[in-house]
């Protein structure tokens, strides 16, 4: 039975398992699990996340926490055969955390947790290897003055390097008991002088520290900042594993070593790793000493390498997913320590998902929910241009796929610095520690001079989804001054790199790049997601270049052409202002008049495309003055190619301009002071869909009006639009079919969609004004507070990219319910942003829209998710629909 506080494990027996991983922490539900399937896992307990909650909420560790400690220390003494800060065979621990979701911001691992001047002399003669307890003495103190008492790392690493110098050896592995002793009596000094007082003797206080030191780690800027992108609730907190340890350190036959059970990079099925013999657990991680590739441990540790492939694959059968596991040999045997499904890249979970259908692992359905949606679009980044011939300067390890060029950057500060402003940056650093992670995020790539295929660097960046080329060993960096160089070739901060994260090339200067062709592999699972899917998926597209892309990428239709972006195209942008600024009537249509040709030509393009699906042109929407010049002497230039008088012209741009322009005069208002306008882009619309039937082309357009908060601005835009199809269908005898709808974008329109539906063949939500307006909310403006609002927990996304269930949803909810009841078979879609968020397609799909519209890059992850959406029903109680 589990205590109030405490899960126990070991022996074949274990209270909870894989299902409690909001209560044990991703690591301490999965040991669990491991015990109790028979996989070979030393004993220990977990504590839970509640205790975590309640050492935040009071700042203390709850009542009868430390008694059940006391039993379940006893209960591991019994089992091990060892005694916990005495006696000849002393127990040792290692202490973990480890949170529901995996988090690298948070303190992770403390080892040898259990020794002291006494307990170290008793472990060399139990070990018989005085070396080896010196060794494990030195790792604990360092590891527990480092991330418990908060004593910089620096000071314990010279230590070493000059212990290392003094013998003349290369590795710590090489260093003597003597040498190890010694280092160990400076590291005192180093903890004494860094924090005035001394190293803690007692084995008990130090695993209260160290459970407090975990807890506390929950609350760390780091782990902060990682929740917020990685969008992890903050109120979760952390548990606390502590294992009895077992030794990767005791020579030859000892080792330890991490393993995927497929390449987490390509998804190929292959034990895929790196290990080290003679050490223990952060020495592979660490990049001090260079790991092995694991197919080298078939040589060093046969029996162990089988044992290890055994277990691998049956914990993936088990799992029905590719697992990342850290295990450690000692003298001979195995122990995993820890086993998580793997992070990896998109193409590696789409291969490893089909390839585990075709194995008889999983269902088809199944494979849908291994590959998370929003990692999709890695698969359609750029790779290099093969035509490019470009010659690499050095080559690393290829740890995140895609291709990318950036500028130089040496420091996270500086990846965020520069970002901020627009630049397009690549982090190049020795190696990544969790500090780097807001600058890894800012950038489009990471290079990294030191660490393998799961260093941090290397697992952030897929994680990310950036591309990232690890250890590339001829990179150095300087801070002072800041600069590259790359084997000979050197480089200040802010020169041109480029990177390929597929080979692990790394090139000076801007090399282009190619859109990527999706693989066999992913056609097979989009063909499922497609079977299982309602929703429909369309694409955001303003251009023929666009929709070609957006319908290679599987979207069925245009949800949304916003046709404003085809008027600022190159020298349009003059007879558009000449519309706008015209002093009469006359004036303005002779600037339609030129206008239409042009118009027509973009929308003949787009129906190409697009032959045979639905094609949604929105009618035009933003401010008027956005199409205006601002600086006087632009104002006086326009005048001058426009023929205008100066002066009257500045009179009439100052008439137009809006303190608040997101709220002011566009979308509807536009065509409704203007009829002219949407008549001329109605006529371009039709004439283009005629001429298009001419060439053998199927057309089915969907006009679209922005904006609408009155039935009546809607029902008069709808009457023109008829009135102009009409006019050129009859003109060229061509019939086409047509349908006319509305935006649902504010909050009015919600509340009065049943009378706007009267007249409408469809309702698009565009969820970014609705946000906008329901929070009252400026798209433009929120990102200065957004975020703190999200830190904060006032908001648990931000609303601009995951749909606000509560509010705009219930808007949504309104619009459909009243939409739906005064016209039945109201064709329903989305086309803001949240169109491809898949926890906003979930809802999209609940709430029994017909489609989503996305951008075209985003266009199979909505795929994706509509069928996970899908999936979801099924589990899901009929209520919640
Ligand atoms: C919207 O408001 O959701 C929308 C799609 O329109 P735009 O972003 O162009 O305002
Ligand atoms: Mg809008």
């Amino acid at each position: 039975m589990p205590g109030r506080w405490i899960y126990h494990f070991g022996d074949g027996v274990a209270d909870g398992g894989r299902g409690d991983a909001d209560l044990l922490g991703g690591k301490g539900a999965n040991l669990a699990e491991m015990v109790s399937i028979g996989v070979p896992v030393p004993p220990g307990f977990t504590i839970t996340t509640e205790a975590c909650r309640a050492y935040l909420a009071h700042g203390a560790l709850p009542d009868g926490l430390e008694a059940e400690v006391d039993e379940h220390l006893a209960l591991l003494e019994r089992q091990t055969g060892r005694t916990f800060g005495s006696g000849p065979d002393p127990l040792l621990v290692s202490v973990r955390s480890g949170a529901a979701a995996s988090m690298p911001g948070m303190m992770d691992t403390i080892l040898n947790l259990g020794l002291n001047q006494d307990t170290v002399v008793a472990l060399a003669g139990a070990a018989r290897d005085e070396r080896f307890a010196w060794d494990a003495y030195r790792r604990f103190v360092q590891m527990h003055a480092d991330v418990v008492l908060g004593v910089p790392a620096r000071a314990f690493e010279e230590r070493l390097r000059a212990g290392r110098e003094r013998l003349g050896v290369a590795t710590d592995a090489d260093l003597t008991a003597v040498e190890l002793r010694s280092i160990t009596e400076d590291f005192f000094a180093i903890v004494a002088a860094a924090t005035g007082c001394e190293f803690p003797a007692d084995p008990r206080g130090q695993l209260t520290l160290a459970i407090e030191a975990v807890f506390g780690s929950w609350n760390t800027e780091r782990a902060r900042s990682y929740r917020r992108v990685a969008r992890i609730p903050e109120h979760l907190g952390t548990a606390v594993s502590v294992v009895a340890m077992v030794f990767g350190n005791l020579g030859a036959t000892s080792g330890t070593g991490v393993a995927f059970t497929r390449n987490p990079a390509t998804g190929e099925r292959r034990l895929f790793g790196e290990f080290l013999v003679n050490a223990q657990g952060e020495d592979v991680v660490a990049g001090t000493r260079d790991p092995l590739a694991l197919d080298a441990m078939a040589d060093a540790l046969p029996e162990a390498y089988g044992e290890l492939r055994r277990v691998a694959e049956s914990l993936e059968r088990h799992y029905g997913d590719v697992q990342d596991i850290e295990f450690t040999v000692e003298r001979g045997r195995l122990y995993l320590l820890q086993t998580r499904t793997a992070k990896r890249t998109a193409a590696a979970a789409v291969r490893a998902a089909v390839e585990m259908v075709d194995e008889g692992v999983l269902e088809e359905a199944d494979a849908l929910l291994r590959v998370d949606p929003d990692q999709l679009d890695q698969l359609l980044h750029p790779r290099l241009d093969p035509a490019a011939e470009a010659r690499p300067l050095a080559t690393g390890l290829p740890a995140s796929p895609g291709a990318v060029a950036g500028r130089i950057v040496v420091t996270a500060e500086s990846a965020v610095e520069w970002a901020a402003r627009g630049e397009q940056v690549i982090l190049v650093r020795e190696e990544t520690s969790p500090e780097d992670f807001d600058g890894m995020v800012a950038a489009r790539g990471i290079l990294t001079a030191r660490g393998g295929m799961t260093s941090h660097a290397a697992v952030v960046a897929r994680g990310l989804g950036l591309c990232c080329v690890a250890g590339a060993s001829s990179v150095r960096t300087r801070e002072d001054p800041r600069s590259v160089s790359v084997g000979e070739h050197e480089f200040s901060e802010g020169d041109w790199i480029t990177l390929d994260g597929s080979t692990g090339e790394i090139f000076a200067g801007r090399v282009p790049t190619t859109d990527p062709e999706p693989s066999e592999h992913f056609d097979r699972l989009m063909a499922w997601a497609d079977r299982e899917r309602r929703l429909g998926v369309r694409a955001n597209a303003d251009t023929p270049a666009d929709a070609i892309r957006a319908r290679a990428f599987g979207a069925e239709g245009i949800g949304l052409c916003r046709t404003e972006h085809m008027f600022f195209e190159g020298e349009r942008i003059d007879t558009v202002r000449e519309m706008i600024l015209a002093p009469d009537d006359g004036a303005r249509q002779r600037a339609l008049d030129r206008l239409l040709p042009m118009q027509r030509e973009d929308f003949a393009g787009i129906f190409r495309a697009m032959d045979g699906l639905p094609v949604t042109v929105r009618l035009l929407d933003p401010p008027l003055h956005e199409f205006l010049p601002g600086a006087p002497e632009e104002v006086d230039a326009l005048a001058q190619r426009l023929g205008r008088d100066p002066v009257e012209l500045r009179g009439r741009l100052g008439r137009l301009r809006e303190s608040n322009p997101m709220l002011g005069h566009r979308g509807v208002r536009l065509g409704t002071t203007f009829p002219a306008i949407s008549r001329m882009q109605a006529r371009a619309l039709f004439e283009a869909a005629v001429d298009a039937v001419g060439k053998g082309v199927s057309v089915r357009p969907e006009v679209m009006i922005p904006l609408v908060a009155i039935a009546e601005e809607y029902t008069r835009q709808m009457t023109l639009v008829r009135d102009v199809a009409e006019s050129v269908m009859q003109a060229s005898g061509v019939r086409i079919d047509y349908l006319v709808g509305t935006m649902i974008e504010l909050p009015r329109a919600a509340l009065t969609a049943g009378r706007i539906a009267a007249d409408a063949d469809f309702f698009s939500f565009g969820t970014n004004d609705l946000t906008q307006t329901t929070f009252g909310l400026s798209r433009d403006d929120a990102g200065s507070f957004l975020p703190f609002y999200v830190e904060q927990g006032l908001l648990e996304h931000d609303p601009f990219r995951t749909i606000d269930l509560e509010g705009v949803g219930e808007l949504v909810c309104i619009a459909v319910e009243r939409g739906r009841a005064a016209r039945p078979g109201l064709k329903l879609g989305v086309c803001g942003e949240h169109g491809g968020d898949p926890r906003s397609i979930d809802f999209f799909h609940r709430t029994g829209l017909d489609y989503v519209s996305c951008s075209p890059f985003r266009v199979p992850a909505a795929r994706l998710a509509a069928a996970r959406a899908s999936l979801g029903d099924r589990t899901r109680p009929v209520s919640q629909g």
